[in-house]
């Protein structure tokens, strides 16, 4: 058990359906779906007793009720799945900023950056699915794999509530018993092409030399196919809008309009920024300043260094010298903020480096370390602990 398989696909079971039967316990036990129950209604989420009748989400209502007269049909309530759904993400995003959601209730994540606080991808996956267990009372399936495409097929064959590891070296096995239409990218007429050559499973199409799959179906469409046939997908879990960036910002009770006032309050945020960075393992491209002035105009400036963002001192260099580019113009300041995006897992393990940057990196981590047994305030950088008439000096890069 370990890290090579860091990609968790997470799903929720028959999401609508299992939300609805959250305040009706009459349902439990019962066939229930949610969908229009007008003559064009449509089937949106199946409950598994109404699967094991042949039903199924797409499947129109009438189709549905001829084969199960006592179905429950539900109206769709939007606003209550979407309220479940922020509680669910909140929960991704507890673990980790690199969630990529798919739909409500389906996203990827990426844990590789818990290798410190977790023992495996396959212990945090089974606390991701405790923790929506214990925020919502709903059942989630997880799969976990090296790559997004058959960690998805791995939740899909964990249904309902189960977890399933796929570990690297038995990628193929997973996937060769599984029909070619697993594949993303194979529609139906893919399907109805690659059947009139015999192809059925996966295993068929990777054993296909790739000219036939070629004249089959076009280079590009063969080259694909036979990449995720031997479980080949380099695309990387893409975080949210609202996951893109880690950020604090503040609004004092008085304006600030003191320099050295303010550089205290962004080491402070720099600081926490950067606990919150190292506690994902993840570390950011980019740094973005924030300030509003008393009469509400708001100006953010970014900065990119070019090199990976890991620690408080990284984050508060960048951000104390946009401080200092901007054009105030003697203007006090009402909020002050700093963000930091372009994040990604942190590489592996770091090497102890000899460099200003990576000792402060390792200095900060202790320290984390420290504050999570004693609690926060006990340890804070000195700057913060003298007097806020203390200005930070330019140099302490140790
Ligand atoms: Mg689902």
């Amino acid at each position: 058990v370990s890290w090579s398989e860091p990609i968790l696909h997470v799903d929720m079971d028959a999401f609508f359906v299992e939300v609805e039967r959250l305040e009706r316990p009459d349902l439990a036990g019962r066939p229930v779906v949610v969908g229009g129950p007008g003559p064009r209604g449509v089937v949106a989420s199946a409950g598994y007793e109404a699967r094991r009748l042949g039903i199924h989400s797409a499947m129109p209502m009438s189709s549905a009720l001829r084969r199960c007269p006592d179905l429950v049909v539900i109206p769709p309530r939007h606003d209550v799945y979407r309220a479940v759904s922020i509680r669910i993400f909140e929960v991704f995003r507890s673990f980790t900023p690199l969630v990529e959601g798919l739909s409500l209730d389906e996203a990827f994540l990426d844990v590789s950056g818990l290798q410190r606080h977790h023992p495996s991808s396959v212990e945090v996956a089974r606390r991701v699915k405790a923790s929506i267990r214990d925020e919502t009372g709903l059942a989630a399936s997880v799969g976990v794999a090296s790559t997004k495409f058959v960690a998805k097929l791995a939740s899909e064959s964990a249904k309902p509530d189960g977890l399933v590891l796929v570990r690297r070296e038995e990628v193929a096995s997973f996937l060769h018993p599984l029909p070619v239409s697993a594949l993303w990218g194979v529609g139906e007429a893919t399907r109805a092409g690659l059947a009139r050559l015999g192809v059925e499973t996966v295993g068929d199409l990777a054993a296909l030399p790739e000219p036939a799959l070629a004249r089959a179906v076009g280079p590009t469409l063969a080259r694909h196919l036979q990449e995720l046939a031997a479980g080949i997908d380099p695309r990387p879990v893409v975080p949210d809008a609202e996951a893109r960036s880690v950020s604090i910002e503040e609004t004092f009770d008085v304006d600030v309009d003191s320099d050295d006032r303010l550089r205290i309050v962004l080491r402070g945020q720099a600081d926490r920024v950067a606990v919150r960075l190292r506690s994902a393992g993840i570390t950011g491209a980019t740094v973005v300043l924030k300030v509003r002035y008393p009469d509400f105009t708001t100006v953010t400036r970014s900065s990119t260094p070019g090199r990976r963002i890991a620690s408080g001192m990284d984050v508060y260099r960048a951000a104390v010298a946009l401080l200092e580019r901007l054009d105030r113009q003697g203007r006090a300041i009402r909020l002050l903020g700093i963000g930091v995006s372009g994040l990604e897992p942190a590489d592996r393990p770091r090497q102890l480096a000899l460099d200003g940057r990576d000792r402060w990196h390792d200095l900060e981590r202790s320290v984390d370390e420290v504050r999570a047994r004693y609690g926060g305030a006990t340890v804070i950088p000195a700057r913060l602990a003298g007097s806020p008439n203390d200005p930070p000096g330019p140099s302490d890069s140790g």
